[in-house]
Formats: C-alpha cells, structure tokens, sequence
C-alpha cells in the first residue's frame, strides 16, 4: 500500500518526507497544480516549477468512513475530506485530531503528517483562523467549535445554560448551532451540491 514515487512525483514525495507540503505552479499561467504533473491542466504549458505550500487550507466537503479495508480496517472510524488549499487547488486528504462528529465544511485547517499504513501522508488537523486575515469573531467562533475542548459547557447558549432547575438535560439544539449557522466561507457554504463529483486519482 505504500506508495511508489515515480519521476513526476518524487519531488512531491521528498517534500512528504522532509515535512513539506510541495505543489507544482506553472510559470506561464501563474496556476498552482495538484496532483504532480508534466503538463498544466490550465494552459497545457509544460513549464511546471515546484514550491513548499503553506499547508493550510478549509474543509471543501468530508465523509465519515465507519467501515474500511485492508490496511484501514482498524482505523475506522476516520474522516475522509476534500481539503481546498490556500494556493488554490483541491486535495483528498484524511482530518485527524478532530471527532469526526466535530469536523464541519468551512473549517480551517493545516497540514499535518501522519504515518497511515506504512506510509507518511499529509493529513489535516484543525486550525486556528490567521488573526491577519481579519475575519472577525465569527471565525473564531468557528475554529473554537473544532477545538476538541470546546465539545462541552461552552456550547451551550446563555439562555439554555438559564433554563429551569428541573430541565437537567440540555436539549440536542441548544448543545451547538448546527454546521450551516457557524459561518463557513460563502464558497464552502455551496459545497454539498457539488460534493458528490468523483475527484481526480492523487498519489496521496
Ligand atoms: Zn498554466
């Protein structure tokens, strides 16, 4: 199951190995390219420069995969995502050091790698938002919502934390907003139309 480098992608695969997440940018479009290849899916320029990506990037779209196979078989269950990076292309990836039940689209995250199956592969964990981006409290409210310690009391509105003496359990909606009411990025937000789209075969 390991992957087997090859010309194309050995650059990529050094990068794996010496912490770095490394994409490919064409020097006659400008275009950042994920999977590794010869050729500029763009403009077809074959003028393609290798660089370290920042690693950082926003859940396009997850799913939960509760039975797996083979060399994944013990690891269920874990969360399979599409993970749009920050220079503009899209990669499947893994989300780890986030309940899969606490992954949302639209959450920020950054490069991690793990070793899966006898490989070294970039996964993602949960991220803080950039205080430069200047995004506001309603970002942070999302990145506090994928912290693993925020799972508990501090979900809880003020006013279900107000409610009477003899309602012990909080109610299901008053335990967090829903995934569509913390504010993920507009284009995040129109993912799941789109989601079900097979993606292209990576090496990762
Ligand atoms: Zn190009």
């Amino acid at each position: 199951m390991k992957p087997v480098p090859d010309a194309d992608t050995k650059p990529y695969w050094d990068g794996i190995e010496a912490g770095e997440l490394r994409l490919q940018r064409c020097e006659a479009c400008g275009a950042a390219v994920f999977y590794p290849r010869v050729i500029c899916p763009h403009c077809f320029s074959g003028a393609m420069r290798w660089f370290t990506a920042a690693g950082t990037g926003y859940v396009y779209s997850y799913t939960v995969a509760h039975r797996a196979f083979g060399d994944f078989a013990d690891q269920a269950p874990f969360t399979v995502a599409l993970v749009d990076l920050d220079e503009g292309v899209r990669m499947m990836t893994r989300i780890v050091g986030a309940d899969p039940g606490r992954v949302q689209i639209g959450m920020r995250v950054q490069m991690t790698i793990e070793p899966i199956a006898d490989a070294n592969l970039p996964c993602f964990r949960p991220a803080p938002f950039p205080a430069e981006s200047g995004a506001g409290a309603e970002r942070d409210a999302v990145a506090s919502e994928t912290a693993p310690e925020a799972a508990g009391a501090s979900d809880i509105p003020p006013e279900a934390a107000e409610a009477p003496a003899e309602t012990t359990e909080v109610p299901p909606e008053a335990a967090g907003p829903p995934p569509e009411a913390t504010g993920p990025p507009p284009e995040a937000a129109e993912a799941p139309a789109e989601a079900t789209e097979p993606p292209a075969s990576e090496p990762a």
